[in-house]
């Protein structure tokens, strides 16, 4: 196996587990020897200075039965009562274990929304870079509670390839209880193999092999974590799907056990410029200074100071475009204030930005990991 298919190569990951490995389903109680163990995995990947981000489902399941609800399909309300009930033990669960090996955790709730509206999408990175930095590990979930079936994913496995795209982590780990993707059902041939690696983007004959449904997996199934890896891959990072049942599954993948490795073309920064310099549409444009100009071709971020001009209207979170005085076009970005904001606190210090707004926003306009320049 090549070094690159090492989880020790790995800065960020994000490491989701389904809920079949979590909580037992007759009881609904999390299964504690298991999340021990995989805290002394995530606590090694700590101490080599890995960033950990965990996605968890089995709110549902650990809630279900403590209200006593019936086996089967639930209702929708009776799902969200039952997430608000099993999230609260869960998140305390992880709190207990992490707390063993002195790491905090920290609950963050999701619906589809906060990754696909802009201006929440910023606050959630923001929020998530923020939580990373002070080293904590982010504990992540569906807001099941307040997701109504239009805007829900459904299935953590997406959920957790978007908060990774959307934190630009380099791995994505989906704990699951099969090792991978297998040519054919496993469960009806004999002879299934195991494919190792996917590499560059999944083609129609990898996709046949996950089936048409949730053939040969519990919970989301094979094909959302083909989902998965199609926007892991598109955001540049690596996917690796692995059964989780035995402890230590990390360690496990570490040591070469069985498991299918998505690899990407691109890096997760190369991927994120793209998608800011192409899938975008812009709303406004951002005039700036030689000074900005050269500072932003030297890699750095886009003061309010450097800016001389605001043209259209665009809210924070939005698309614009960065041109020069002369109206040469030098890139797009992300901007961090809506143009009412923006054109108050351009040509001025950071320093003066909560004089101005009255509350203290971003020291930048746009950062230069929202930046992309031609
Ligand atoms: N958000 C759901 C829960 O925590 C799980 C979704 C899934 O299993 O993918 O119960």
């Amino acid at each position: 196996m090549s070094t690159i298919n090492k989880l020790s190569a790995a800065k960020r990951i994000v490491i989701k587990i389904g809920s079949t490995l979590l909580v037992d389903p007759e009881r609904g109680t999390v299964h504690r020897k298991w999340l021990e163990a995989l805290a002394e995995d995530l606590a090694a990947c700590r101490a080599q200075g890995q960033q950990v981000v965990i996605v968890s489902s089995g709110a549902i399941a650990v809630g279900r039965r403590h209200l006593e609800l019936p086996d089967g399909k639930l209702r929708l309300e009776e799902s969200q009562a039952a997430a608000a009930t099993g999230m609260i033990r869960l998140a305390h669960a992880y709190q207990e274990v992490l707390a063993h090996h002195d790491m905090t955790v920290a609950q963050v709730l999701v619906t589809l929304d906060d990754s696909e509206s802009r201006r929440r999408y910023l606050n959630a990175r923001n929020t998530l870079e923020t939580l990373l930095k002070l080293g904590a590990v982010p504990l992540i979930n569906e807001n099941d509670t307040v997701a109504t079936d239009e805007i829900r994913f459904g299935d953590n496995d997406r959920l957790a390839a978007r908060v990774g795209a959307m934190i630009s982590a380099d791995t994505l780990v989906l704990l699951s209880n099969i090792d991978g993707l297998y040519d054919r059902d496993p469960r009806q041939f004999e002879g299934a193999k195991l494919v190792p690696v996917v590499s560059g983007d999944i083609s129609a004959d990898i996709q046949s092999m996950a089936g048409t449904s949730k053939s040969y997996d519990g919970s989301g199934g094979m094909v959302t974590k083909l989902e998965a890896a199609r926007i892991a891959m598109g955001a540049g990072m690596r996917m690796v799907i692995t059964d989780g049942t035995s402890p230590h599954p990390l360690r496990r993948i570490e040591n070469g056990g069985p498991c299918t490795w998505f690899t990407p073309d691109a890096t997760p920064k190369t991927a994120r410029k793209r998608w800011i310099a192409g899938a975008l549409k812009p709303s406004g444009e951002i005039i700036v200074d030689d000074g900005a100009l050269k500072a932003l071709q030297s890699g750095k971020s886009l003061l309010p100071a450097g800016v001389v001009r605001i043209s259209g209207r665009f809210e924070r979170g939005d698309a614009v475009v960065v041109k020069t005085n002369d109206g040469r076009e030098i890139g797009r970005g992300l901007s961090a204030y809506s143009s009412d904001d923006a054109s108050r606190i351009m040509g001025n210090k950071t320093s003066e930005i909560e004089t101005l707004l009255g509350y203290r926003g971003r020291d930048e306009m746009i950062h230069r990991d929202d930046l992309a320049l031609n």
